[in-house]
């Protein structure tokens, strides 16, 4: 018998929305960043919600930004502790929109899959259980302990453990993520992959092996005082927006901003901070300097600038930290004779900025030693990843610039708890102390074997190993590299689930059966027996703070995460295991207590996560490297990338718009670059066009080769931009489906999201 196909579409509507083009807007935030998160706020939530809610947000007893992990302040602003995209996320999530039953009953998945992701985020709030069954093309309504029984009839049915998934997004709290991971290997399994795979697992194999951790070392107010930030493959104008004011404050000290990035973003040109009266007047110069890199040069951009600061050292024997080097680090000869294998000339061309800029970076540095070097997608999502950001330890520990204020290491992370997620033990690799600590104050013997990271999923669920696949937030499809590959892997499955607040295209593109589990939003009251439940998170810098909603949730049928998984537990153990799962998933204090006693670090949580919260431990702010060989940071030498590239390829980034976060879009605008009302549009210098003969808004198809197959984005309009020749970039996740799954960074498997070989044709439309 023919098996049943749901006809729904990976990548939705390709239709242009009827573009604007004006010129790009050169100054972040200011009364205009005011207005858009006020015109989002109101649109979504009304004024009265709104008002209420913002005032809240990232207060003492507030709750905490859905969005971006940037810390927040100890001594937030009554004003208002938030920025524009901060406000978008909130808006985002606490929209008085709907998506119910009878939406389901009207529009099928495969209407919807039709749309666009924009299209689909804006419908509203998944305010009750559903379920699509086999042979249907449109969601039902379900009882909540009838989909648990569901869930677990099916997790019953696998031969091995090892064939269900359970996928983690970084929104979720320590909480939910604790119990999650604790749930997975009770069932016994270590499959729990999660977004940090696809973003910055890469410092966190690099800061792992050089520095013995992988965390940022350093705290918000060490940028405040620090001598020179250097900004490496970050857009923190859009992707964290706060981190603006912590550069403001840097200058106004006397600090430097060095900018490296392909593209001159916006928020590193000038910054009005409407936190003070003068930025609703006047703006901040930010970057002092800007290198324009070429895409994934920086290992020869940095090597250039280490060979430079070596020969000045070799003159006054005080440009590297001699002390430091000696005390706490090896590699250091083996790194300056490596030098000598590099011609300057190479490594210039190569890195494509300007000896002048160089020279420049380089008197910078020469002479200060309070360097702290913030990082994100444009370091990790090579293949080469882990290389990267090693070789920017390399400067920070040849300066001595690493374990003491205003210095270190800064991987500012995207998504709001994906740090937590993975301190409480969301993680695909076995870490056998904590598995220690698990058998003793839990009760099981959990797995031994390494579980799949989201490449590894990707791949068990296309080879059909893995039949279940569960989602904690997220969008999975959508967030993944290679999405023709990623939907087939999701339609092999027997049961998919999404634990989820607002509908995307994970729900549409599914397994034979799918769930969709509605959760509470941050900025929501969760109740339990009349009594206000709240939670806790870790931000980019290692503070564990609390987070407490204060609006009514969307709906009476939607359940907390911690508490949503602690039944499906409850169900599935039958109310036979040495965790009790239900009285867990009723009071998270008691959840705090077993984190407190399994996780690393997080003791006492209940009393030190008030107010301003508490830092886990981290051992290079100790300058204690007794983890690594000898005991010392390690000093590595970092290979040139090799790309290879054709006589007709470029190399293509993805990149987020302005009005996006992560794979959820707020709005179609984007006027940090001048584009307006359009996604699908492909930033490219206007020599190349001409090289191409083509012109501004010629429609073309980007293709991708990668193991002689072809992977095709149709349907881009052409922009000339500022961006360095032979260099493209474009939005995800549109142009996902040009990654292929298999290429990926070495070690730590990030997906190669940011260095994509691609060649650029005309469409006959
Ligand atoms: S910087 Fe990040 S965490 Fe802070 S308000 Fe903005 S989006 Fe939210």
């Amino acid at each position: 018998m023919q098996e049943f196909h749901r006809n729904v579409s990976i990548s939705g509507s390709e239709e242009f929305t009827g573009i604007d083009l004006k010129e790009p807007i050169r100054v972040a935030a200011g009364a205009l960043g005011v207005k858009e998160a006020l015109r989002h706020s109101f649109k979504e939530m009304g004024i009265v919600r709104s008002m209420r809610a913002l005032l809240e947000m990232n207060q003492k007893d507030g709750f905490d930004c859905p969005s971006c992990a940037w810390p927040d302040s100890e001594h937030p602003s009554k004003l208002g502790e938030y920025c524009e995209n901060g406000a978008k996320a909130l808006a985002d999530e606490a929209t008085i929109k709907k998506v119910d039953a009878d939406f389901f009953k009207k529009y099928s998945v495969e209407k919807l899959s039709l749309l666009t992701d924009y299209q689909l985020n804006k419908f509203g709030r998944l305010v009750e259980p559903m379920v699509l069954r086999p042979g249907s093309i449109h969601y039902e309504p379900i009882e909540w302990q009838e989909a648990f029984d569901l869930i677990s009839s099916e997790l019953r049915k696998l031969d091995s453990p090892d064939e269900a998934i359970f996928y983690t997004s970084g929104r979720s709290s320590n909480e939910a993520a604790f119990l999650y991971g604790m749930f997975a290997r009770a069932f016994g399994t270590n499959n729990m992959p999660d977004c940090s795979n696809m973003c910055h697992e890469s410092s966190g194999v690099a800061l792992g092996e050089t520095l013995g951790i992988g965390k940022g070392s350093v705290k918000l107010e060490d940028l405040y005082k620090a001598e020179v930030i250097i900004v490496a493959g970050q857009n923190p104008g859009t992707n964290h927006p706060r981190m603006l004011s912590a550069l403001e404050k840097c200058k106004k000290n006397g600090g430097k901003v060095i900018s490296i990035n392909p593209l001159e973003e916006t928020g590193l040109v000038n910054f009005k901070n409407p936190q003070h009266l003068k930025g609703w007047i006047s703006g901040e110069d930010m970057a002092d300097l800007h290198l324009a890199v070429n895409i994934n040069q920086d290992i020869p951009l940095v090597k250039l600038i280490l060979k430079k600061l070596a020969v000045l050292d070799k003159k006054e024997r005080t440009v590297f930290d001699h002390e430091f080097i000696e005390t706490y680090t090896q590699g250091y000869e083996k790194l300056l004779a490596d030098f000598d294998n590099y011609d300057e000339d190479e490594l210039l061309c190569l890195s494509g900025v300007g000896l002048e800029k160089i020279e420049e970076a380089v008197s910078f540095l020469a002479n200060k030693s309070k360097i702290i070097v913030c990082w994100a997608m444009g370091l990790t999502q090579h293949k080469n990843g882990v290389e990267n950001i090693r070789e920017y330890v390399n400067l920070l520990l040849l300066k001595g610039a690493i374990g003491k204020p205003n210095a270190g290491t800064c991987p500012v992370r995207g998504h709001s708890n994906v740090q937590g997620d993975r301190s409480v033990g969301i993680m695909h690799f076995v870490d056998e102390a904590l598995n220690k600590r698990i058998e003793k104050h839990l009760g099981f013997k959990p797995p031994g074997k390494e579980g799949y990271d989201t490449v590894g999923a990707m791949k068990a669920m296309h080879d059909e190993k893995a039949k279940v696949f569960m989602c904690l937030g997220g969008n999975f499809l959508m967030a993944a590299s290679d999405t023709e590959y990623t939907a087939k892997a999701l339609q092999r499955c027997d049961l998919t689930v999404q634990v989820s607040t607002k509908l995307n295209r994970t729900h549409l593109v599914t397994g034979k059966t799918a769930l969709i589990l509605p959760t509470v939003g941050r900025s929501e009251k969760d109740m339990k027996n009349g009594q206000q439940r709240y939670f806790t998170v870790e931000n980019s810098m290692g503070r564990v703070t609390q987070s407490k909603g204060l609006l009514k949730p969307a709906s009476e049928k939607i359940m907390s995460e911690p508490e949503l998984i602690a039944q499906l537990a409850d169900t599935y153990f039958k109310g036979e295991h040495s965790m009790d799962w239900k009285v867990l998933g009723e009071d998270y204090n008691l959840i705090r207590q077993y984190i407190d006693k399994v996780a690393k670090g997080f003791e006492k949580t209940e009393e030190r996560s008030k107010g301003p919260g508490y830092y886990l431990p981290n051992n290079v702010r100790e300058l204690d490297f007794s983890k690594l060989p000898n005991g010392k940071a390690q000093i590595t030498i970092n290979n040139l990338p090799n790309h290879d590239l054709k006589e007709d390829e470029f190399m293509l980034m993805t990149i987020r718009s302005h009005d996006q976060f992560n794979t959820t879009i707020y709005g179609l605008d984007d006027r940090y670059r001048g584009v307006y009302n359009e996604r699908r549009v492909l930033f490219m210098n206007s020599e190349d066009m001409e090289s191409l003969n083509m012109k501004k808004l010629d429609v073309v198809n980007i293709r991708s080769n990668y193991d002689g197959q072809i992977r095709t984005a149709k349907k881009f309009l052409v922009i000339p931009y500022n961006i360095p020749k032979g260099n493209l970039a474009a939005y995800f996740p549109e142009t996902n489906v040009l990654v292929p799954y298999n290429h990926f960074a070495e070690k730590s498997k990030t997906p190669i999201s940011k260095s994509i070989k691609v060649t650029v044709k005309k469409a006959s439309v």
